[in-house]
C-alpha cells in the first residue's frame, strides 16, 4: 500500500457531477479517489441509476448532507484493476457498487451478514470513509470500494436496466423474503409505482404473490397490468375502489417518497397483515393505531440489504429476467430528470448513460 506519501501520489483523478448547496442543482466536479488498496477493486462507471434517495440527499431534505456531494448509488461498470488481495474479482467483470462501501464486519449486524444495519455502516456518497475522506457517488466516471461491497452483475443482465436493482431492487426483495410476503398465493399491495414499486411488482409476481398496485396515478393502469404483471390497480384517492379492496391484502411494500396518510392503507390489510414502510418522506407520517389493534397489524420498516442478500437478489433477477424499465439520459439532463422526479414523471427509473456522456473536458 506504500506510505502516505505514496499513496496520495497515486490518487486517482475522477470526474463527477456534484450539488454545491441545498438547490440541489448538479454540476461538472473534479475530485480524486483513493489509489486502489489491496483489497479495493476499481471500476469504470457505465450507467448509474437516479433514485428518489438521492434527491432527498442533493437537496438536504434530511438534514445529513453535505457538499459538494456526488450522488449515486445504483452503480455497474467493468472492473479496471485489483488490489494484490482481491479474490472475488478480476479485470473485465461486470460489476455493481450499491448503497454502501463499508461497515465495521464484527458487529451482530456484520456477522449475521447485515451490514445494512450496521451502526459503522459507511454510505457510497456523502459517508466519512476510514481514511476521513468524505464518500463521492456514482455520478462519477470511476469507482474504488472493498471488494465486500462489490456484487457481480450476471452475463444475461443488460447493465443499463441492472443497474436499479443496487438500490431499488434490493429494498424491495428484502422486505418481501424478510416478512414473509413472497408465499405464492399471498396477495401484496405496492403503493407508489415508481423506481421502488415497479421493481416490487416484478419481484412479488416472480415470487408467485398477487399482486396490487396502489397509486396516485390513474394513468399507470394500463402499463402496471398490461406490462408490469400486475393482477389489479387501485387509485389511492378513489374511495369506491379502495372500500372495495378492504381487508384483502396480507401485506403491503409502500414506496412513498413524500408525506401520505396510512390509514386508508392499514385498512386494506387483513388482519395480522403488514405495511412496511420504505419511502423516507421529508416530514414524518402521522401512525393511526387504532386500526393496528384492530386485527393485530404490523408496521415495519427496512433498509436496503446485506451484502450476501444483494447478490442473492441479482441472481435472482437474473434467472427471472428481472430488470428495471429505465429511460437512458445523458448527464447534461440530469438536472431535468431530477425535476421530472419529482413530479413522479419516469418510467421508471432514470438512468445516467455515463461511459458514454460524461466527458471530463467539459468541466467547469
Ligand atoms: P420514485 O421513483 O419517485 O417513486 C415514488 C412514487 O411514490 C411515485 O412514483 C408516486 O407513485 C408515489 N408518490 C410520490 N409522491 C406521492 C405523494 N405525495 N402521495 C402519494 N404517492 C406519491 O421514488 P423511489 O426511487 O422509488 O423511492 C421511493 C422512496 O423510497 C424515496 O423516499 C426514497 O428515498 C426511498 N428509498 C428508501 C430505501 C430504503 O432502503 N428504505 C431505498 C431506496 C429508496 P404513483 O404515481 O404510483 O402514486
Ligand atoms: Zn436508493
Ligand atoms: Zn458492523
Amino acid at each position: 500500500m506504500g506510505t502516505v506519501e505514496e499513496q496520495k501520489v497515486q490518487q486517482k483523478k475522477a470526474f463527477g457531477w456534484a450539488a454545491r448547496d441545498t438547490s440541489g442543482f448538479l454540476s461538472p466536479f473534479n475530485f480524486s479517489r483513493r489509489a486502489t488498496g489491496e483489497k479495493d477493486v476499481t471500476f469504470k462507471v457505465v450507467y448509474c441509476g437516479i433514485c428518489h434517495s438521492d434527491l432527498h440527499m442533493i437537496k438536504n431534505e434530511w438534514g445529513v448532507s453535505t457538499y459538494p456531494l456526488v450522488p449515486g448509488h445504483e452503480i455497474v461498470g467493468v472492473v479496471t484493476e485489483i488490489g494484490s488481495k482481491v479474490e472475488k474479482f478480476k479485470v473485465g467483470d461486470r460489476v455493481g457498487v450499491g448503497c454502501m462501501v463499508g461497515s465495521c464486519r464484527s458487529c451482530d449486524s456484520c456477522a449475521n451478514n447485515l451490514e445494512n444495519y450496521c451502526p459503522k455502516m459507511i454510505l457510497t456518497y456523502g459517508g466519512t470513509y476510514y481514511d476521513g475522506t468524505t464518500t463521492y457517488g456514482g455520478y462519477s466516471d470511476i469507482v474504488v470500494a472493498d471488494e465486500h461491497f462489490i456484487v457481480r452483475i450476471p452475463d444475461n443482465l443488460p447493465l443499463d436496466a441492472a443497474a436499479p436493482l443496487l438500490c431499488a431492487g434490493i429494498t424491495v426483495y428484502s422486505p418481501l423474503r424478510y416478512y414473509g410476503l413472497d408465499k405464492p398465493g399471498m396477495h401484496v399491495g405496492v403503493v407508489g409505482l415508481g423506481g421502488l414499486g415497479h421493481v416490487a411488482v416484478k419481484f412479488a409476481k416472480a415470487m408467485g404473490v398477487k399482486v396490487t398496485v396502489i397509486s396516485t396515478s390513474p394513468n399507470k393502469k394500463k402499463e402496471a397490468i398490461e406490462h408490469l404483471g400486475a393482477d389489479s390497480f387501485l387509485v389511492s384517492r378513489n374511495q369506491d375502489e379502495m372500500q372495495a379492496a378492504m381487508s384483502t391484502m396480507d401485506g403491503i411494500i409502500d414506496t412513498v417518497s413524500a408525506q401520505h396518510p396510512l390509514m386508508p392503507l392499514m385498512g386494506l390489510l387483513k388482519s395480522h397483515g403488514k405495511i412496511v414502510l420504505l419511502g423516507v418522506s421529508e416530514k414524518p407520517l402521522e401512525l393511526p393505531v387504532f386500526p393496528l389493534l384492530v386485527g393485530r397489524k404490523i408496521v415495519g420498516g427496512s433498509a436496503i440489504g446485506g451484502m450476501k442478500e444483494t447478490q442473492e437478489m441479482i441472481n435472482f433477477a437474473a434467472k427471472h429476467n428481472i430488470t428495471a424499465d429505465i429511460e437512458v439520459i445523458p448527464i447534461d439532463y440530469v438536472n431535468t430528470a431530477i425535476e421530472r422526479l419529482v413530479k413522479a414523471d419516469v418510467r421508471y427509473r432514470f438512468v445516467i448513460d455515463i461511459a458514454n456522456t460524461m466527458k471530463s473536458s467539459s468541466s467547469s
